[in-house]
């Protein structure tokens, strides 16, 4: 396999929460594939932390076969050997102050290193875990701490966080985790933007009549009803996804692919978002819950109780007030139980401004650039072609497509997931990828009123069948603009 790997220094890894699913699922997993890979060092060092009473033995023996279950390759069984043999088990309740000074020790083996610290437990648990990284002196310049979603339930929590975690830790020591900016497609939008004369001069208002961005999924709440309810789609994927999704398709050119500047251009996008009063809440936003359908429960079977007003689906038409946008139209959607797994930006260019085909065909379609999350990430550009062959000047649409798995395979690269990306940044100490305290704060903001408007319309949201593209009113949002949604999953 042809690779392109950038070692990093050896580091000592904690992750807090290491028997849950995250961890299970995501992050051991892709450590794995970074040793597989040859980026992680021999002498790295992980060490799994849990309320559970495992030996290191019966931990790294369950780790096996939780990555032979989740890596979707076959395993390398030596690769996870070694792997399994660099992690290590401690019991430790993150709320009490026992196990603490074992820790202490185990670091210590090793002397002045990296040192992450992953917290993969409910949020609830960061600020007491930082706290104790704290007390015990365990955190030297040298670490870095690394919280998953959710980031606050609203703008004061995520405040009151983020000044919890500035008492011990400096922002550069921050790793706040959104990774879908990790995901491969995400980090190519800026290589397509500011790596390609092509599309800049054409990407504002003037050239782009609309920006479509779907997240859907075909799963329901699953057994995260409890936190779900609490949270809804607003909260759990518009907040931090889909937020950040938009800002990096309307963001300026940074002046550097640094954190900083990229961070700040971020940053100014989610300010210069119009924010919603309860009219526009009204008009330009639709909530939906998914219904029972044939062979699936309903949400209210889902959360085990009828009467929620928490919103399963969302879809909003958004404005960015600055020179670029003023004019272009961003429409946002999300939902649980929808027709399928997908997801993809669409950068809608404006018609031509007169066809000289009129005689001929009465519509020039207008160009659209995709870009596909998932399934098969890739980029696609639909452009209008003369159709072959003799009769006249007849026109169809075709599309110039890109799947990067097929681009790839060629040159011996395989797709990483985006843990992998993420979790080698953070050791190396590039936080490009990773939300700066303001930017999540800004997006708090800007969130926190149409919750809250939604909160004083008793309202229940519109009923949807699984299996569908969401309620009906989703689709009025934009066929009231004369423009259409994109199939999901077609
Ligand atoms: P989980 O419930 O499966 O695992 C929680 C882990 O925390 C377990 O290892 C448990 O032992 C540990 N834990 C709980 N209380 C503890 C205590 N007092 N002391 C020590 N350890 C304790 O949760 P999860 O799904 O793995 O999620 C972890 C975090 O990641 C959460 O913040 C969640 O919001 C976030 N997240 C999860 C996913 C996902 O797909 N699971 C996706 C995005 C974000």
């Amino acid at each position: 396999m042809v690779s392109r790997i950038i070692p990093v220094d050896a580091f000592d890894l904690v992750v807090f929460g290491a028997t849950g699913d995250l961890a299970s699922r995501k992050i051991f997993p892709a450590l794995y594939k970074r040793l597989l890979a040859g980026q992680v060092p021999a002498d790295a060092r992980v060490i799994g932390l849990a309320r559970a009473a495992h030996t290191p033995e019966a931990f790294r023996h369950q780790l096996a076969a939780s990555i032979r279950a989740h890596v979707g390759t076959a395993v390398d069984e030596a690769c996870l050997a070694r792997f399994v043999s660099q992690v290590d088990y401690l019991q430790l309740d993150v709320l009490g102050e026992a196990g603490w000074a074992e820790l202490v020790a185990r670091l210590g083996e090793h002397g002045a290193r990296i040192r992450v610290f992953y917290l993969s437990v409910a949020p609830g648990l960061f600020s007491p875990i930082c706290d104790r990284l704290w007390r015990h002196g365990i955190t030297t310049v040298q670490s870095r701490i690394v919280a998953e979603k959710p980031f606050g339930h609203d703008f004061e929590s995520a405040r009151a966080l983020n000044l919890h975690l500035a008492a011990h830790f400096a922002e550069s020591q921050l790793y706040r985790i959104d990774h879908y900016l990790g995901k491969e497609t995400v980090q190519n939008l800026m290589a397509i933007r500011f790596a390609n004369a092509l599309f800049e001069p054409l990407w504002n208002a003037r050239f782009v009549d609309h920006v479509q961005i779907t997240v859907a999924e075909t799963i329901g709440v699953e057994g995260r009803g409890e936190y779900y309810d609490h949270a809804g789609a607003l909260r759990d994927m518009v907040q931090n996804h889909l937020m950040q999704l938009l800002c990096l398709i309307a963001m300026e050119p940074p002046s550097r692919f640094a954190p900083d500047p990229v961070r700040d251009e971020k940053l100014k996008v989610i300010r210069a978002i119009e924010p919603f009063d309860a009219e526009r809440v009204r008009e330009d936003t639709v909530r939906g819950q998914y219904r029972a359908g044939a062979d699936v429960p309903s949400y209210a079977d889902d959360i085990g109780r009828t009467g929620s007003r928490t919103e399963s689906f969302v879809a909003m038409k958004l404005r960015i007030a600055n020179w670029r946008w003023s004019g272009t139209p961003f429409y946002l959607r999300t939902g649980k139980r929808l027709r399928a797994r997908f997801s993809e930006i669409a950068v809608a260019f404006r018609e031509v401004p007169h066809s000289v085909f009129a005689q001929t065909v009465s519509r020039l379609p207008a160009n659209v650039l995709v870009i596909r999350l998932q399934p098969d990430e890739g980029i696609t550009l639909r452009m209008t072609i003369k159709e072959p062959g003799p009769g006249g000047m007849r026109l169809m649409e075709v599309p110039l497509d890109m799947s990067f798995a097929e681009a790839l395979v060629g040159k011996g690269l395989h797709m990483p997931d985006a843990y992998e990306r993420l979790l080698m940044d953070i050791v190396r100490g590039d936080q490009t990828l990773f939300m700066r305290g303001d930017e999540v704060e800004a997006a708090w903001a800007w969130v926190d009123p149409i919750a809250a408007a939604w909160e004083l319309d008793r309202r229940q949201p519109q009923p949807y069948d699984p299996g569908t593209s969401g309620p009906d009113d989703a689709l009025m949002l934009m066929h009231r603009d004369n423009r259409r949604w994109r199939g999901i999953g077609e």
